[in-house]
């Protein structure tokens, strides 16, 4: 692991980074959206359709040997990366919405009954809330959340008042997708496995800034998108603790999840194959891999100071701005950074600094209960990841001088 980053080394790495847009230099701060792709990753994608490509686990050919093979490799970087225990632990998905509808299904249905309280916060994204709303139809569980204070920090001692011996799952993100916001995991989930609960994180966000050790932060599951991590869509992950895993029923059926199937009976495959049912993301999985071993050549610990030295910039600099608010400063916050300004609304700024080359993020961002929250309609974000300069945080303060000039 390397302890010197140089972002613009980096940035090399990045095609998409140094192609004009709108004839400028591209200033993408969406990477809470989706993050760009290092050639790296690119060249592991067509490597594997060029030279590897078959269905896996099925064939005994010589393909099909070499694609499970790399399917395989893929997953033990992944148990690598977040210290997983067990290679079977780390389940492919789609993303971290599949991952956390693929807990709700299995486990939320298998053990919460009329009553039982499912704990998430208010600033979830909706793929942690609506999946709990879903399962509360079908069992009468209850969905409480606990609150945000104005500066986008929780405080543990509502944790500690909400969960109780009713929990029955803690279900809440690593880092906030809106805010920014860090939540204190290892002390979360003390206080639920206290009352018997089990913690779900929401990893989507916390993979890509912050080093992930799933045994250090003791909790039950993990989820994560392969896509903000710099790596392919369409490929997550669900890391599960075994004995939870085991005990948990199938969600989905169909080939490569079997042991055996007659006309009136099926029985299950061992973990991970239980809940990788059809067809997997193949190459995407080993792009994944790919972007995971990009991340850990540079080091996740050089990324994240790298990143928090241009969101301290980015922070000051914005503050700057008149008529500007960010929303979500909670100290040691990752490098999201939602704000509005009193002249326009969040759709137009985008807009309108899209001109500029600028690309942020506006809307609800998949959080309207956190919006209601702060009484807002949407906010602007802009959000960091390792190929983000100074340089792009001056040009993004000048298109918002642009907006300014535009309103008033
Ligand atoms: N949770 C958070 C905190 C997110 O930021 C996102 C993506 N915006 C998701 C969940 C959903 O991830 P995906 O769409 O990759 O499943």
């Amino acid at each position: 692991m390397s302890a010197r980053f140089d972002v613009d080394t980096a940035r090399k790495d990045f095609p998409i980074l140094s192609k004009p847009v709108r004839g400028r230099r591209l200033v993408y701060l969406d990477s809470a959206g989706s993050a760009q792709k290092p050639r790296h990753v690119i060249d592991s994608v067509r490597d594997v359709y060029e030279n590897d490509y078959a269905n896996v686990h099925r064939g005994l050919h010589y393909l099909s040997e070499r694609a499970s093979a790399r399917y395989e490799e893929a997953r033990e970087t992944v148990r690598a990366f977040i210290n997983a225990p067990e290679q079977h632990e780390v389940v492919f998905t789609g993303g971290t919405t599949e991952a956390i509808n693929l807990v709700a299904w299995s486990y939320g249905r298998s053990v919460l009954g009329p009553g039982d309280e499912v704990l998430i916060t208010c600033a979830e994204h909706h793929s942690n809330i609506v999946p709990w709303h879903l399962v509360r139809e079908q069992t009468g569980c209850v969905v409480k959340a606990v609150p945000v204070q104005d500066d986008g920090t929780f405080r543990l001692e509502d944790f500690a008042r909400l969960i109780t011996e009713r929990t029955r799952v803690v279900s809440c993100f690593h880092v906030s997708n809106v805010l920014g916001t860090v939540l204190p995991l290892r002390d979360i989930a003390r206080l639920a496995h206290a009352q018997g609960a089990v913690v779900v994180v929401d990893g989507a966000q916390g993979i890509v800034h912050l080093p992930v050790d799933v045994q250090e932060l003791e909790v039950d599951f993990y989820a994560f998108s392969g896509h903000k991590l710099y790596g392919p869509s369409g490929i997550g992950v669900l890391w599960g603790r075994a004995e939870l895993l085991e005990a948990m029923p199938p969600w989905q059926g169909g080939g490569g999840m079997i042991d055996t199937v007659t006309l009136s009976a099926t029985t299950w495959a061992d973990l991970p194959d239980k809940f990788e049912a059809g067809t997997p993301p193949i190459a995407q999985a080993i792009g994944l891999a790919a972007a995971i071993d990009y991340v850990s050549d540079i080091g996740i610990d050089a990324i994240a100071r790298h990143e928090q030295e241009v969101l301290l910039y980015a922070t000051q600099r914005l503050a700057s701005v008149p008529g500007l608010s960010l929303v979500g400063t909670a100290a040691g916050k990752a490098s999201v950074v939602s704000f509005v300004m009193d002249c326009a609304h969040p759709h137009d700024v985008s807009t309108i600094i899209d001109q500029y080359g600028v690309a942020v993020r506006a809307g609800h961002h998949c959080a309207q209960p956190l919006m209601d929250r702060f009484e807002l309609s949407s906010t602007a974000r802009a959000s960091l990841a390792l190929y983000n300069t100074t340089e792009d945080i001056d040009i993004l303060v000048e298109s918002l001088e642009k907006v300014r000039e535009i309103f008033q």
